[in-house]
């Protein structure tokens, strides 16, 4: 595991509840807060030496580790916040119009019912679209237009959004997240088909 390795951290319940940096992790594990861990992997971190035994200390971050002082959550009244980035990634850098793969640059947001026709700038109704199909679809509705979707948007989760936002998720981390979505969820099928 490398040193900026993102730490999953969950709930005293074992509930995913965020991504933290190992110097959070270190700081959760001197102040005693870590109830147990959940993960595969570890990181070590090196501080200095002993005076008297001149032994160095170390710390071994696992990385997945339940915290204490974290109320259950209420998992039904969570509303991610939408950026391009976590929205793409929930497309599989997909257009959902045409169904190729785009990088990031080529993407765009669509607003499915048109911002202009009273459509929302939410979840529930934005896709990743090319450039080429977002412009053709212009100002109108996929029916108006005679484009149909490929799929239908949703709004993430709380633990489908900690997907969508981790960096560099290891095996361990998404074996876990994964135990703790819908199997009926695209991020299911996504993740365990790789
Ligand atoms: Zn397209």
């Amino acid at each position: 595991m490398v040193m900026n390795q993102q730490i999953l951290r969950l709930n005293s319940a074992g509930q995913p509840i965020g991504w933290i940096n190992h110097e959070t992790a270190a700081r959760l594990y001197y102040t005693d807060q870590v109830v147990y861990e959940c993960g595969s992997s570890n990181i070590i971190l090196r501080g200095g030496y002993n005076r008297i035994t001149s032994l160095r200390s170390s710390l071994n971050i696992n990385s997945i580790v339940a915290t204490r002082n974290m109320s259950k959550l209420d998992y039904s009244a969570f509303t991610p916040s939408l950026t391009n980035s976590t929205l793409f990634k929930r497309d599989a850098n997909r257009c959902l119009y045409c169904g190729n793969k785009f990088s990031f640059k080529e993407l765009s947001r669509d607003h499915v019912v048109p911002l202009s026709m009273g459509g929302e700038d939410k979840w529930t109704n934005v896709v990743t679209a090319c450039k080429r199909c977002n412009n053709h679809k212009g100002g109108r509705t996929p029916e108006d237009a005679n484009m149909m979707l490929l799929a239908i948007p949703f709004s993430p989760s709380r633990v489908e959004y900690l997907i969508l936002r981790g960096r560099t998720i290891l095996a361990d981390q998404m074996e876990f997240l994964i135990s703790h979505i819908s199997k009926s969820s695209p991020l299911y099928e996504r993740y365990t088909n790789l």
